[in-house]
């Protein structure tokens, strides 16, 4: 059997997905990821027991599908983007947590960028808008607050990385310390013009160079695995977000994507020149292999299925995602609850750090029904407030969007998010494991076993469903009105 592996470490789980020769999934293993909180706005995981993880639901695919290391052509690896870590390059052993993309605990000095008027400067080099979301402030802060691992980065002994890096390292054995470039743009050290790190960001950021990973295609022949005596060849890498773009196969400029997962992710690929958004949409990298690089527009709502898990796990609202469906049916149609789940500030197109999350315009008679269906309903107008964006910076209406990650699994959001776009099909692959598709793709095409086009036509074989809004014009303004007026009085609150 021959099969292509995609290693998915996401925020929620670590997963390997085994995937046949015309790109079909033919088993999967996963764990879920722990996430830890050790002070209010701080957020870690553990990078040993990641990779453990990882290792594990590898060899546990292997068994499944009773392969050897020789069935596999290639791995495709695709990450949480953002959240990384220093290691100890002598021993590989990790000398920091992971320091997650949804931490917060460098906004002070991200505002502080803002205010000094850094931003424009960032936003040229990096295509980012300052923020403690990416990881240049988190690499600083782990450098800042341990002086002999400051030390050590000035000796050249540590090694940074986001995980796909950690991730390559360790399987490599220690021998490769790369990151893709579509990684390497979410560092917010990474200059997306020169395609290079940047000097001046670093020394801005008093980074030393020599701890910083050498930057790779997202295709070919990338690194080795090395396991059980066998090296099984990494030929694809590529951050979750654009992995998903590249499976949704959105290869052509004005193509666009939205994830559904722990967070929210609108890309839409901009070709291969590079551009800037007039409202306040990232660019980002979205991928380059053959000599080509895509770059994309990128808008992220950081608490979408997150705010589900707050309801299941803080408020006990609910015990289980299979629950929303029917209790969603439940609620009153006359509800106008109003769930703006801005936990760690609002994102793209307001960037208002301060934000906290709120609920608007409960009644006596709202309950738990009422408050689902309004959390569920928050990650579609959150995501339609990307998409206006887009439009405007794209200068023509997104007829199709594409759309996967977890959360589509919930049939009224989807319903719902076409509802409010009105002009916007949304179209849903019954796989929604795109980000691992991605992956696979990337790999498939760097080890030579696929063409692009090829993938296109995988891609168009999938089976899809397509949703067209069911909504009244009056109730859609009616709805968009209540969730204006809701983000208006709460950026009024965060009064930054
Ligand atoms: P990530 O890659 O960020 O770890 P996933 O794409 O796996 O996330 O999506 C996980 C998210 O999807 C979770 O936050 C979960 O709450 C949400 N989710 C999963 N199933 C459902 C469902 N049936 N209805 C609504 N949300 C769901």
């Amino acid at each position: 059997m021959s099969v292509i592996i995609s290693f998915d470490l996401g925020t929620t789980s670590c997963r390997a997905i085994a995937f046949d020769t015309n790109a079909k999934i033919l088993a999967q293993a996963q764990q879920a990821s722990q996430l830890s909180f050790p002070q209010a706005d701080w957020v870690e995981q553990d990078g040993e027991e990641i990779w453990q993880q990882q290792l594990a639901v590898f060899e546990q695919l292997l068994a499944e599908l009773k392969l050897s290391p020789d069935d596999i052509l290639a791995i495709g690896i695709t990450n949480q983007r953002e959240s990384c870590l220093i290691w100890d390059k002598a021993t590989g052993q990790a000398l920091t947590p992971v320091i997650s993309w949804q931490d917060k605990r460098t906004q002070a000095e991200c505002r502080k960028i803002r205010e000094t008027n850094k931003s424009d400067w960032i936003k040229r080099k990096t295509g980012l808008i300052p923020d403690a979301y990416f990881s240049a402030t988190k690499l600083a802060w782990l450098l800042d607050n341990d002086e002999s691992l400051r030390q050590r980065a000035d000796n050249n002994q540590v090694a940074f990385g986001t995980l796909d890096s950690w991730l390559v390292w360790k399987m490599s054995q220690g021998k490769q310390h790369i990151t893709d470039v579509s990684n390497a743009s979410r560092t917010m050290l990474f200059n997306i013009e020169s395609l290079e790190w940047d000097h001046e960001l670093l020394s801005f950021f008093n980074i030393p160079k020599s701890i910083l990973p050498s930057v790779v295609d997202s295709s070919g022949q990338l690194a080795n695995f090395e396991y059980q005596g066998s090296q099984i060849p990494i030929c694809g890498i590529a951050g979750d977000q654009q992995a998903a773009l590249f499976g949704q196969a959105c290869f052509d400029s004005g193509q666009a994507k939205n994830t559904y997962g722990t967070g929210c992710f609108l890309l839409a690929n901009i070709g291969s020149e590079l551009k800037f958004s007039q409202h306040n949409l990232l660019t980002t990298l979205a991928w380059r292999f053959n000599g080509e690089t895509y770059y994309a527009f990128e808008g992220s709502v950081f608490i979408a299925g997150a705010a589900i898990e707050w309801l299941i796990n803080k408020l006990d609202v609910i015990a289980s995602t299979n629950e929303i469906q029917a209790l969603i049916t439940q609620a009153k149609p006359s509800s106008e609850v109003v769930f703006v789940p801005a936990f760690v500030g609002l994102g793209a197109p307001y960037w208002q750090s301060n934000a906290k999350a709120a609920v608007f315009g409960l009644g006596l008679d709202d309950g738990k029904a009422e408050l689902t269906k309004a959390c569920i309903e928050s990650l579609a107008l959150q995501s339609k407030d990307l998409l206006d964006a887009m439009i405007s910076d794209l200068g023509s209406n997104l007829t199709l969007l594409n759309i996967d990650g977890g959360a589509v699994r919930n049939k009224y959001l989807v319903q719902f998010q076409a509802d409010i776009l009105a002009n916007t099909q949304v179209k849903v692959t019954t796989e929604i494991e795109l980000t691992a598709i991605g992956a696979a793709y990337l790999a498939g095409l760097g080890c030579g076993l696929w063409q692009q086009d090829q993938l296109r036509v995988f891609n168009q074989a999938s089976e899809k469903q397509t949703y067209t809004t069911n909504m009244t014009e009056e109730k859609r303004q009616s709805v968009l009105s209540n969730w204006r007026k809701a983000i208006d009085a709460l950026r009024l609150w965060a009064g930054e």
